[in-house]
């Protein structure tokens, strides 16, 4: 089984090799190296730009759960005309408005349980990075100066719209073009150097005082990091173009040699059936989404579940669904720790067990189609809720299925859910309160067993009177 993603660059679905030489298994591939385009801080991201995040996490765990290594880096855009303009506006410092976003953006990948990546670099944090390369294009003819602004000369550049697959004419029109207006050869060329405006935030160059255009912020920080070709650069699909391939074009004209092996894109999410946008109503922050009462655990689930090369629309009638998916899983691990009776092992466990894993695998590593690993997934669940319900499970099996599911979960990240998102679930505590109830009621303390069955409540657990003592499970 080898492990296969579509890449934007040869429009095929391509093997995985990381460092670009076949191996006879995973663990003799060196780490992978991934480049993830990161958020422009100037206000908070949303839940579009979620999406995205939570698929690079989604890959890197994958990756990792296949046994590969993974480099993983994410920039900060930490200066562009939309920073700049902001601080302009409240009149502080630039560092001063973009950390405070910054802050924000790393608590809301926290919510959304996404791992922390290897590297973070900052955009106003690589300068250096990035006047090396402009003065590499400099001197081989493939940049111009205009004014204290540099420009790359795409005219020059022989492999440029090979990732978009834009001709000449295609690459003039429909095109957001800086909206500096600076004096440029050809239409098409992009900036990869400003000159600064009065009162703007500048570093000093040979090029005079500036500051770095967007797209020259990426290939600096993959050379600075990196050093040479990596194999996986993540993003979004409106950023196919010109971003990507402008990073393209700077990085291999500058140093001659490939840039990324594979370029990975994620589609875009749509909410509500439209596109999301201020004048629709329909535009919103991870915040407005928590603000509302739902949990970030099933936000993380809902953006997961769909196959990235496929649109999401992003629903509150989804968002309902993935917390009864969420609760079919809660409920499962509440039952698989109630049992307590001496059944003897499920001879069956083992081969239900290793067929989950070969199916997972064969489906997910077939570009990563998610939607079909979680049908296998709950599908799983289904045949243990039937064994558990026939009384076929000992408490060991139990015990064997809790560390499968721990173990999917190092790719899901919304089983075992960590402690800031409110979905998760204080089992000891419930029991603990459980047992201060039965001890109510065992004194004719009725008013106390109310208050406590409510409380629990509250919190989305129902409590069941049996024979056998008092259950619990989530609400639906
Ligand atoms: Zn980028």
């Amino acid at each position: 089984m080898t492990l296969r993603i579509h890449n934007t660059l040869s429009g095929k679905i391509d093997e995985l090799i990381p460092g670009g030489e076949k191996r006879e298994s995973i663990s003799d591939y060196p780490a992978v190296t991934i480049y993830s385009c990161g958020p422009t801080v100037y206000s908070y991201a949303h839940i579009g730009n979620f999406r995205t995040f939570v698929f690079n996490d989604f890959l890197r765990r994958y990756l990792k759960f296949r046994g590969f290594e993974v480099n993983h880096a994410m920039n900060i855009t930490d200066v562009d005309d939309k920073t700049i303009s902001g601080a302009n506006k409240e009149n502080i410092s630039l560092k001063e408005y973009t950390d405070r976003y910054t802050e924000i953006f790393f608590e809301n990948l926290k919510q959304l349980n996404i791992e922390s990546v290897e590297h973070v670099p900052r955009a106003t944090e690589s300068i250096e990075s990035m006047i090396e390369i402009i003065d590499k294009l400099h001197k081989k003819g493939l940049a111009y100066e205009n004014e204290g602004s540099v420009y790359f000369s795409i005219s020059k550049f022989d492999g440029y719209g090979k990732l978009s697959r834009l001709d000449k004419r295609e690459t003039r029109t429909g095109i957001r073009y800086d909206t500096d207006e600076y004096e440029k050869d050809d239409v098409r060329d992009f900036a990869l150097w400003k000159a600064s405006k009065e009162g703007e935030v500048s570093w000093d160059t040979p090029y005079g005082k500036g500051r770095p255009g967007w797209h020259i912020e990426c290939s600096a920080m993959i050379r600075k990091i990196f050093g040479k070709t990596i194999d996986i650069h993540t993003g979004g699909v409106d950023l196919i173009f010109p971003h990507h391939e402008n990073e393209i074009a700077q990085s291999e004209a500058a140093y001659d040699e490939k840039f990324v092996r594979h370029w990975i894109h994620v589609e875009h999410l749509l909410v509500e059936g439209s596109k999301m946008s201020k004048s629709l109503g329909n535009f919103y922050t991870l915040k407005d989404i928590l603000d509302r009462g739902y949990s970030p655990r099933s936000i993380r689930y809902l953006l997961m579940s769909a196959h990235y090369k496929k649109q999401l629309n992003f629903t509150f009638a989804g968002l309902k669904q993935a917390d009864q998916a969420l609760a079919r899983i809660d409920n499962l691990i509440i039952n698989l720790k109630y049992v307590k009776n001496e059944n003897p092992d499920h001879e069956g466990l083992e081969k239900i067990i290793d067929d989950l894993y070969k199916n997972f695998i064969n489906s997910v590593d077939d570009d990563l189609n998610i939607s079909k690993g979680l049908g296998i997934f709950f599908e799983f669940i289904h045949t243990i809720n039937t064994l558990l319900s026939e009384n076929r499970l000992s408490k060991q099996n139990c015990a064997r299925i809790i560390k499968v599911l721990e173990d999917l979960d190092k790719v899901f990240g919304f089983i075992f859910f960590p402690e800031n998102g409110s979905g998760d679930i204080d089992t000891e505590k419930i029991e603990q309160l459980i047992k201060e109830r039965s001890e109510a009621k065992k004194n004719r303390d009725f008013e106390k067993a109310d208050m406590i069955r409510d409380r629990l409540l509250e919190k989305g657990i129902l409590l069941e009177d049996t024979r056998h003592g008092t259950r619990w499970k989530k609400k639906r």
